[in-house]
């Protein structure tokens, strides 16, 4: 089940990408395994699926030192206190949820404490649609945000773009979110001069292809790779 659901995304996401004049290499399809258990990890594995997000540490922790494959990517998506930033390194090697400065300086000091080899790769939650029930920056506070870690200049945090979660909406409303979110990623990379500044997170299993449409790089499906939750 699991592999033939990943198969036709693929070819989903291919046949979506060329509507779009996209190359389909330039999005990253992630593997959303929360709340399932290892087993199912391990068939998507064996289907060929490199990238797996999770949203909480401790649901994470039940499935990554149990993955013995250097060749798979873990994004951490969920809302992450910065008491728990220590989880983050040797488990993470992206996380797409960063709101605060305080989450930002304690990653970088957790980065630095575990002697890190790699940076983790990190993206800014943006709270595009201004719904209260969602976590993530207002899109005017991320100039600010922007310029106060770039001062702060964490040598092992790398910061390689903006993620958002669209809103429950017709097809128009939700491309204007992720239009948004594309419109201020690209002016962030330009205004700062970071060319790696380079990455969208938007589009879940309802609203990929309106994601595609608007320049997703990375794409988060749980459901319609896993099934129902
Ligand atoms: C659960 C989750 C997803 C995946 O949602 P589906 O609708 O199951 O595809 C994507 N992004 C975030 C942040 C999530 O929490």
């Amino acid at each position: 089940m699991i592999a033939q659901r990943l198969q036709s995304l693929r070819q989903q996401i291919g046949e979506l990408a060329a509507q779009s004049g996209r190359n389909a290499d330039d999005i990253r399809l992630i593997a959303v395994s929360k709340t399932r258990p290892l087993p199912d990890v391990e068939q998507a594995i064996a289907a060929g699926q490199i990238d797996f997000g999770e949203n909480t540490v401790q649901d994470a922790m039940a499935k990554i030192p149990f993955v013995n494959n250097k060749t798979i990517q873990w994004h951490f998506i969920g809302h992450l206190q910065s008491k728990k930033a220590r989880a983050i390194p040797g488990n993470f090697q992206w996380i797409h949820s960063i709101d605060s400065l305080k989450l930002a300086g304690k990653l970088s000091t957790a980065m630095q404490n575990a002697e890190a080899a790699q940076p983790l790769n990190a993206l800014i939650q943006v709270n595009v649609s201004g719904e209260t029930s969602k976590s993530g920056l207002s899109p005017q506070q991320i100039e600010s945000f922007v310029e106060q870690v770039l001062q702060a200049d964490y040598p092992l945090i790398a910061w390689r773009g903006l993620m958002t979660i669209g809103v429950k909406a017709d097809a128009s409303a939700t491309r204007k979110v992720f239009a948004g979110l594309r419109e201020l990623q690209q002016r962030i990379q330009q205004q700062f001069s970071l060319p790696q500044f380079d990455q969208l997170s938007m589009g879940m299993s309802g609203d990929y292809a309106e994601a595609i449409a608007e320049g997703a790089t990375m794409i988060r499906i749980g459901t319609a790779i896993f099934g129902p939750r």
